[in-house]
């Protein structure tokens, strides 16, 4: 048996539990989880917006080390550490799966999502398809690889989606959870970063993190950033249509908008605005592989720092909770060992 921090109903505390430790199938690996972080679809779970049968364990950004190899692993090794994202695994057969696109697919039988179909990271033990799982660098923690496995690898698909330049410069909307990795990451890559942020007591921590200016604003964000020569790429890191549509005009011609959080309100661009200056608007969601792995690169090297607040499994409801008060800097990781 094992701990676990299991959803037995919605809008109420996590239960600790114990239940039964997974046997690894075909394809799949055993993972002792030492920790798993938490992100805001955490919240939209506990709270029933997503399509869950209870009871469920959640924690889609779990990283530990693999002790037990299903039949069939062959690259893997047991005491590997590794981690694993939301997205498993695809049918291995339709168009998108062929052309290793396999985000797209939902074919796979009984689906293949972290913790919605294979159990999540809170808890002791987790089943991962050895596929799915990818190795973290020998000097990077648990503790700081963990945020990496959702919110890096998601602001990593973001910029690399965006198609940067050398020259460019990015624009970070919103500081937090995400905002915070896109500052450093965008630094990292060689770009001026302009922050943009609502709260006047993030402005010195941005700069920290590596913004070379910072706007603190929640109207006229496009003027201000204009004033400041305008951004080639904006990383909206925040969930709010409102503040994209302000930053929107701040962009250069040929400038790129891309969203990765989400807002139940439309996102409204004027049609003068994105023709004119041939400007775009980008969806993006953790993409390539690939992406997962610079990012990771990138926090083995220094240069990207998750900011994390660390809490034991016993504890988890108390991270629910700052997540929920919007009071965590910046992400909630559970340390099981
Ligand atoms: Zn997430
Ligand atoms: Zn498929």
């Amino acid at each position: 048996m094992m701990k676990a921090a299991v959803i037995t109903q919605f809008n109420q505390p996590w239960e600790i539990k114990q239940i039964p430790i997974p046997e690894p199938k075909e394809g799949q690996v055993l993972i002792k989880i030492h920790a798993s972080g938490m992100c805001g679809t955490d919240l939209h779970a506990s709270h029933g917006l997503l399509p869950l049968n209870l009871p469920v364990v959640a924690g889609h950004e779990p990283v530990g080390e693999i002790v037990k190899l299903g039949p069939g692993v062959t690259h893997l090794k047991l005491k590997d550490r590794v981690g694993v994202s939301w997205h498993q695994a695809g049918c291995g057969r339709c168009h998108y799966c062929q052309s290793k696109r396999d985000l797209y697919c939902d074919g796979l039988e009984g689906g293949a999502y972290t913790w919605m179909q294979l159990g999540g990271g809170n808890s002791e033990y987790m089943l991962a398809f050895a596929d799915a799982c990818t190795l973290i660098p020998d000097k990077l923690s648990y503790e700081e690889a963990a945020p990496l496995f959702c919110a890096g690898y998601t602001v990593s698909s973001g910029y690399f989606n965006a198609h940067p330049v050398p020259g460019e410069v990015i624009a970070v909307l919103g500081v937090g959870g995400l905002g915070h990795i896109a500052i450093q990451l965008a630094k990292a890559k060689g770009h001026k970063v302009i922050a943009i942020t609502e709260q006047e007591d993030k402005k010195a921590l941005s700069k920290k993190l590596g913004a070379d200016e910072v706007i603190v604003a929640s109207k006229d964000i496009g003027q201000k950033l204009l004033a400041l020569g305008g951004a080639d790429i904006i990383l909206d890191c925040g969930n709010s249509s409102k503040m994209a549509q302000e930053a929107f005009t701040g962009l250069k011609p040929e400038g790129r908008l891309v969203v990765m959080g989400i807002d139940p309100k439309p996102l409204e661009i004027s049609c003068m605005h994105l023709i004119l200056s041939q400007r775009k608007i980008i969806g993006s969601t953790q993409n390539h592989r690939s992406d997962l792995v610079d990012i990771l690169d990138l926090a083995a090297c220094g240069k990207v720092k998750p900011m994390i607040e660390v809490f034991s499994l016993s504890n988890i409801n108390e991270a629910l909770e700052k997540l929920k008060n919007h009071s965590l800097r910046f992400r909630a990781v559970i340390k099981l060992i």
